[in-house]
């Protein structure tokens, strides 16, 4: 492919490698400026993109955070599903009953609007911390990431280090090796499969999915989706990895349209580090700050080298910021020739977030959704009324001088425990249930609950109803539950009379 073509499908958005030598201008919370920058080639760059690229393990400040953030990231996923509550899964898409158990809270398919307000409140949250702190949810907290870096962990403790898994690569197949390759595949293969039953368990109850997976004993859907989800981890933590990031993930693709000259990303400092050149420690030079150590392309995850400027495969893990610290420390040099900071930071201008016109606008919809959210939470109610009248039979005048009306009560109990509700009628007329004012239902369940009001016919007759009762009167439904009578719900239907 020629370099023309290279840039074209890169699609790189890049600061200056050296800000003076391109002049780059931006306004102190405006848009940043496109440099297309060399293509990588295999013999300039040891983790260019049409290699392998074999991570150097790296520790410091921003690496802890990572791993902190990522084996919390971990441990919830994997723990969630199997947390009980109130007798049950505490989180659970249950597809079968078609309702999402949240510790205690149950959504049925009527409030799954709150489940769609939630979700667009999180993108919108994403985009905000985005504007503000660039692809930080990709280095930190995305599960591609998390995954990957458990996969290279293993393949760290099994093959050894960059230098020594570079050279097995090459190594002619011999029992070392293929014991070494199977174990690690193996261990691969084990951590998909549990994850592989840590996601299906959300919904499918993990009791059974565990069980049943590792005793061969669950059923054709349940092991084909289990294994295709372990198969998907399989694939994207150990063969795809960094080109997930590049060429799958969306947002990699569309995070751009949301920086601005404010957003904080892991940048170079060029004018201090170029010229770059290496250098014996303490050694008199004119160079810059970097000693073109590489480290801070080795340790990359996605093979960039980010002294080229920024780079839509930047996913912000901060280790090229620890490698570079770690080399200033070396050399006596001030820290953070790479580190997080916005181009303004880099310009010398005054970062302006507050007034950027993307950072106040989703800052103002987040406000907006989250207003929604507690409304529609605050709405909802855990009790579901459908009333239906009898439609065979209008009305009934019975011998001793009533006037009769058939109705279907469908009563759901939205909640997770059993409850007794308490039919109250009330209208334009006396009206009065025949039969018992109570009834129970179960946790989850819907009872269909057949009722009949009545009201004197001399009420009817003598007028203390108004002519405009004639042919139908308005009738109320109120279901309430006596242990929690905040919690009712009513609907309206008609009585009708001759
Ligand atoms: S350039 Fe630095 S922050 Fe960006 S992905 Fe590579 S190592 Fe991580
Ligand atoms: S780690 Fe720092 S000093 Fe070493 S090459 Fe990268 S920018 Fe230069």
């Amino acid at each position: 492919m020629s370099k023309t073509n290279n840039l074209a499908d890169s699609d790189l958005l890049s600061t200056n490698s050296k800000r003076d030598e391109f002049s780059i201008k931006t306004n102190t919370h405006e848009s940043i400026a496109i440099k297309q920058i060399p293509s990588r080639s295999p013999n300039t760059q040891p983790n260019a993109r049409n290699t392998k690229i074999h991570i150097r393990e790296q520790k410091g400040f921003f690496q802890r955070i990572r791993t902190g953030l990522n084996s919390l990231l971990v441990v919830l996923f994997f723990l969630m599903p199997l947390i009980q509550y109130q007798g049950r899964q505490a989180v659970l898409f249950d597809l079968e009953e078609q309702n999402f158990f949240f510790f205690g809270t149950t959504l049925w398919p009527q409030d799954f609007t709150l489940l769609a307000w939630i979700l667009i409140t999180a993108a919108f949250l994403l985009f905000f911390i985005t504007t503000f702190l660039g692809r930080v949810w990709c280095g930190y907290l995305c599960p591609q990431t998390a995954w990957t870096f458990i996969f290279v962990w293993v393949e760290n403790k099994i093959e050894g280090n960059r230098n020594k898994r570079r050279t097995l690569d090459k190594a002619p197949w011999n029992k070392n090796k293929i014991i070494k390759r199977v174990s690690k595949h193996l261990i691969w293969g084990i951590i998909a499969l549990f994850t592989g039953c840590g996601f299906i368990a959300y919904f499918v109850p993990a009791q059974t999915v565990y069980p049943q997976i590792f005793s061969v004993n669950a059923s054709f859907l349940l092991t084909a989706w289990v294994w295709f989800f372990a198969i998907c981890t399989y694939v994207n933590a150990s063969l795809m990895r960094e080109m997930v990031c590049l060429h799958l993930c969306p947002y990699a693709r569309f995070q751009s349209s949301m920086f601005d000259a404010n957003t904080i990303t892991v940048a170079y400092d060029a004018t201090r580090g170029e010229s770059r050149g290496p250098r014996k420690r303490k050694q008199e030079t004119n160079l810059g700050d970097c000693v073109d150590c590489n480290l801070c392309v080795d340790v990359c995850p996605t093979g960039i080298d980010i002294r080229n400027g920024l780079q839509y495969e930047c996913i912000n893990c901060g280790a090229c910021v620890d490698a570079c610290n770690q080399t200033m420390d070396k050399f006596g040099y001030q820290k953070n020739l790479i580190g997080y900071r916005s181009d303004n930071d880099l310009a010398g201008n005054k970062n302006a977030p507050l007034k950027s016109l993307k950072f106040s606008g989703y800052g103002i919809c987040i406000l907006i959704m989250l207003a929604v959210i507690s409304a529609d939470i605050y709405l909802k109610k855990d009790i579901q009324l459908n009333v239906i009248r009898d439609r065979m039979n209008l009305y009934r005048e019975t011998l001793d001088d009533k006037i009769e009306n058939s109705f279907t009560l469908k009563i759901r109990n939205k909640t997770q425990e059993k409850k007794i509700y308490q039919i109250n009628i009330t209208g334009d007329m006396d009206y009065r249930l025949n039969g018992s004012r109570f009834v129970t239902v179960e946790a989850g369940e819907q009872v269909t609950h057949p009722i009949t009001v009545v009201i004197d016919s001399t009420f009817y007759a003598t007028g203390m109803g108004t002519d405009s009762h004639a042919g139908h009167a308005n009738i109320s439904f109120k279901i309430v539950d006596i242990s929690l009578t905040s919690n009712q719900v009513s609907q309206e239907s008609n009585f009708f009379t001759p």
